[in-house]
């Protein structure tokens, strides 16, 4: 067995939570882009930003099958939602655990785990998406600090975070063996952010670029150590992967949902459209391909669990998951017919919010280049 009642107990909590928090507001979120505080809040009473943090930094100590499974619930109902569990937990909270000094830990772990200060990492730049290793952003040291310059992009969560993890060429001539992290404050003089990207879904979360003009920070912000930033952010992502196909996975479920409660009500030619073979098969369909995906994604957890290696197989889940969830969510909407296209129905805010799930922590190609690499090497 996967999951033991502990882990049922997990999906219990997560589930009364997205039904009674998250499902009132959903649509509004996405109508207005405002995210509730309150919401915001409950979500930190309850332990979904620590999920993964280590109990004596405040967090709940638990598995990834844990974060999986809260991450699955709270996306079936409400996808932005999901993308505030995920960044303290994966993209912000693992870098910490990963090489964070002790100092560090209490200073941002502690308080990001509790929900009491928002944090994203800031890697993506204009001119380097896919590729990471061609930034442009520096870190140029100066006695006791390093001054940084650059641009980063499309930041989840930049226009409200306290603090960022971002990522400079520390020795350029290096490659991507020339990268270190830094934590940087959000308040520090030369930080500043663009605009909040007007973005096709999730929609209650603001992304923006953040600009870096000399800005200077202490030695003490490195995040782990000088030209490592590479190793970090790789370690980071196969994490952050795994979040993203249990999110994926989430969101097809709720289109799953949608999709069986309208055969179910819908009448056409004096009968259900569920007794319909076409709408049938479709719906087996995505049944199969979503319980495929479920599977990858709970193995990649229980692997990382066991502590076997696991970036092959979080890849997997991710590439699978977040296609497969995008045709789950286009065939909910088909069932749909033209009431699918129309705002009023929840699988139409589904249907776009699901799109980007193959797009970040590494597109489906960079997913299928890492699967291939580890094939072939
Ligand atoms: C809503 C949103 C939130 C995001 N949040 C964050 C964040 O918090 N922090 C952060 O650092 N970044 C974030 N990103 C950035 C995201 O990770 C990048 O958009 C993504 O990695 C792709 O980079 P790109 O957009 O520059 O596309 P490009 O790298 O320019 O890719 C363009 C196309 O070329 C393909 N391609 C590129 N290289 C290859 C190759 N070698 N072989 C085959 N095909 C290739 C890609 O798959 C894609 O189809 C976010 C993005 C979005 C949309």
């Amino acid at each position: 067995m996967i999951f033991t009642k502990e882990h049922e107990m997990v999906r219990k909590l997560a589930q009364t939570f997205a039904e009674r928090e998250l499902a009132p507001i959903a649509d509004e979120v996405d109508k207005t882009g405002e995210f509730p505080l309150s919401v915001l809040h409950k979500m930190g009473e309850c332990g979904f930003y620590g999920i993964k943090t280590p109990k004596e930094y405040g967090g709940a100590g638990a598995d990834f099958r844990s974060y999986v499974i809260v991450m699955e619930e709270i996306a079936r109902v409400c996808g932005v939602a999901s993308v505030y569990v995920s960044t303290p937990n994966s993209l912000v909270g693992a870098p910490f655990v990963i090489s964070g000094t002790e100092e560090q830990k209490e200073k941002y772990l502690r308080p990001l785990a509790a929900g009491k200060i928002i944090m994203a990492f800031a890697l993506t730049e204009p001119g380097a998406g896919s590729d990471v290793s061609s930034m442009q952003t520096t870190a140029v040291e100066d006695g006791d600090d390093y001054i940084i310059n650059g641009r980063k992009t499309f930041i989840t969560g930049a226009p409200i975070s306290d603090a960022f993890i971002v990522f400079a060429k520390t020795d350029a001539s290096l490659g991507p063996k020339g990268i270190t992290s830094f934590i940087v404050d959000a308040g520090l003089p030369g930080l500043s952010m663009g605009r909040p990207e007007d973005k096709m879904g999730i929609i209650g979360c603001p992304t923006s670029d953040v600009i870096l003009e000399n800005v200077r920070v202490p030695k003490s912000a490195i995040l782990g150590r000088v030209n490592q930033g590479f190793v970090t952010a790789m370690k980071t992502l196969s994490i952050g992967r795994l979040g993203i196909g249990a999110q994926a996975i989430g969101m097809a479920q709720g289109a799953m949902d949608q999709a069986v409660a309208y055969a179910k009500t819908r009448k056409q030619f004096n009968k259900s459209i569920s007794k319909f073979q076409g709408i049938q098969f479709m719906l087996a369909e995505m049944e199969t391909r979503l319980n495929a995906a479920r599977l990858l994604t709970y193995n990649t957890a229980l692997r990382m669990d066991q502590g076997l290696p696991a970036d092959k197989e979080a890849s997997m889940a991710k590439y699978y998951a977040s296609e497969s969830a995008e045709w789950i969510a286009s065939r909910a909407l088909q069932i749909h017919g033209g009431y699918g296209y129309i705002k009023d129905y929840p699988i139409e805010r589904i249907y776009r919010d699901v799109r980007v799930t193959s797009l970040y922590e590494g597109t489906s190609q960079i997913q299928q280049i890492v699967i291939a690499n580890h094939l072939l090497k």
